[in-house]
């Protein structure tokens, strides 16, 4: 009982930390994740902002060097350096327009080049034919280092900048790369290694420190990144918000837990443990023909055995189970364990019964002979040798109550009413019942040798129960005396203390052979007397 007690609380305990542990931990990985995953995709807009602009600024400068070619003017007439002026001027991207001969600059959109101007070697030619050249001062000074983007006989220059003129927080970092992953630009100053590897890599992902998000068009790569760090204040909100969700689950599940524990811990839950575990056993007490003293019977009485071995008494679980619709399965129960352990000995002695207790359900219900005619079925048991002992309990249902005993002596079994003289009924009021046999209860057995009022009335119910025919079997024999009135007033069995308690299967079946040894097999054999 204490093992299976505490066995519970430890699986309550462990399933209430486990239900409350889990979804709130569920809901931090999952705000965790929807932050980090919302991060990336607003990383995934940057990047690819960046390369739609970067692209853009590429393919302007491409529109802008493939205008020059035609109509062929004149190389650095006035009217062809006015009209590269008019391609810088409307080209937004582009700084200035310079023209080649040679490989030399011969005159730019400022007008006739000065010098030997070489034209720079290209770093890479995009898919689309445009040398690009990373770095170059130009040849009017402006201070930073510009890009080349050299196609035909004409180079333009373009300042980097316009690659990365896209809107981002500070903590946001960026880094523009043609498909080789030669850097074009960066922003925030991103660690040029990390860069680098993550050129190849996948869309979307995080290192140990950094978010990051990759976008690739038009031969160009742009990855944008976010230390991690700075999504503890975003984590936050999403906290806030599905953290109670956690909790409110996590509450529910424990709630739920010691909802189910209480029940099972309750009695009741217990009971139908048991019921369920068939932790019923059942113990015999000998019946004895008081004239022979022979062993003719045994009742049949329930005990419970919990886990740990301790045996219950059926007072302190009958009542629970009738209550509760247990009573049947527990009927059904014992009616299997008394075939199971009687069954050779009832086929070898045929003046041998066993006496089954009916609670009120299995009456009124009658679906115990169902079950009866189930159980005993190619036993070779006779249905003479199974009793059935039913209270006055159990006539709640008075005609259901009749019709049942009918069917059962109609089958052949033997009906016995027991506790007889405890309810209100009179032997009258029982009369229009079918029966065989009466159990005088033990209260009245205790009255025998006292000089009571009641004492009288056990000498008139056996007198009564003569004259209608019924065997009488006495309930709680205890002493020499009382046995002696019993027999001396004809009572046909006893059954009590005298003789024996009720024993397990085992004993109860040594009991009756050493008993038959003893008063002999036939009849009026030697009257023993049980110490
Ligand atoms: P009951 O049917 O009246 O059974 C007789 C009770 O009296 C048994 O108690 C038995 O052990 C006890 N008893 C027998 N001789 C003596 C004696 O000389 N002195 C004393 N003091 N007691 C004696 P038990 O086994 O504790 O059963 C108690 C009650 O539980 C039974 O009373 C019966 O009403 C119920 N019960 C037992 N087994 C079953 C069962 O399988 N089904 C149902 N429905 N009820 C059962
Ligand atoms: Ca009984
Ligand atoms: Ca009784």
């Amino acid at each position: 009982m204490e093992l299976r007690r505490s066995r519970v609380i430890a699986v309550a305990i462990l399933l209430g930390l486990l239900g409350a542990v889990i979804p709130i931990a569920a809901m931090v990985y999952i705000s965790r994740a929807i932050t980090v995953e919302k991060q990336q995709d607003s990383l995934a807009r940057v990047a690819g902002q960046t390369i739609m602009r970067a692209s853009r600024t590429f393919r302007d400068a491409k529109i802008a060097l493939d205008s020059l070619a035609y109509p062929r003017l004149p190389p650095c007439s006035p009217q062809h350096i006015a009209r590269m002026r008019v391609v810088a001027f409307n080209t937004i991207s582009v700084e200035e327009v310079g023209y080649f001969e040679n490989g030399l600059l011969k005159c730019t959109s400022w007008g006739p080049a000065s010098g030997n101007v070489r034209r720079v070697a290209a770093d890479y030619t995009t898919p689309d034919g445009l040398d690009v050249t990373m770095k170059v001062t130009p040849a009017v000074a402006m201070g930073n280092p510009v890009m080349a983007l050299h196609y035909g006989a004409y180079g333009v220059l373009v300042d980097p900048g316009r690659f990365v003129d896209v809107l981002v927080e500070d903590h946001i970092s960026l880094a523009l790369a043609n498909q080789d992953g030669v850097p074009i630009n960066s922003l925030h100053s991103p660690d040029p290694k990390l860069v680098r590897s993550l050129t190849g890599g996948p869309r979307k992902g995080m290192t140990d420190t950094l978010l990051y998000a990759v976008a690739r068009d038009n031969g160009l790569i742009a990855i944008a990144m976010e230390p991690k760090a700075n999504l503890s204040g975003k984590l936050r909100d999403e906290q806030f918000l599905l953290l109670p969700v956690g909790g409110f689950i996590a509450a529910f599940i424990v709630g739920v837990v010691i909802w189910l524990s209480k029940k099972r811990l309750s009695p009741l839950g217990e009971l139908a443990i048991a019921v369920r575990n068939r932790e019923f056993v059942v113990h015999y007490q000998p019946i004895i023909d008081l004239k022979s003293g022979a062993c003719v019977g045994a009742e049949a009485l329930v005990r419970w055995r919990r886990p740990d071995g301790f045996l219950v008494r059926p007072d302190l679980f009958i009542p629970l189970a009738e209550e509760n619709g247990l009573i049947m399965p527990i009927t059904d129960q014992v009616v299997q364990a008394a075939v199971r352990d009687l069954g050779p000995l009832l086929r070898s002695e045929r003046a041998l019964h066993v006496a089954i207790n009916l609670a009120a359900a299995d009456i009124t219900s009658g679906r115990i002979l169902d079950v009866l005619a189930r159980t005993l079925a190619g036993t070779d048991i006779e249905p003479g040798q199974i009793w059935l002992e039913a209270t006055e309990r159990g006539f709640i249902d008075i005609e259901a109550a009749r019709v049942t005993l009918i069917r059962a002596r109609e089958r052949g079994h033997i009906v016995a009413i027991d506790d007889f003289g405890t309810g209100y009924s009179s032997l009258q009021y029982l009369q229009g019942l079918p029966m065989d046999a009466l159990k005088i209860d033990k209260s009245f057995i205790d009255t025998i040798g006292r000089n009571t009022a009641t004492s009288a009335v056990t000498s008139h119910i056996i007198e009564m129960a003569k004259t209608l025919d019924l065997k009488i079997v006495a309930e709680g024999v205890e002493t020499e005396e009382q046995a002696q009135y019993l027999r001396a007033h004809e009572v046909n069995f006893g059954q009590g203390w005298l003789f024996s308690k009720p024993l397990p299967a085992s004993d109860f079946i040594d009991y009756y052979r050493n008993n038959k040894t003893r008063s002999g097999s036939g009849r009026g054999g030697i009257r023993v007397v049980a110490a």
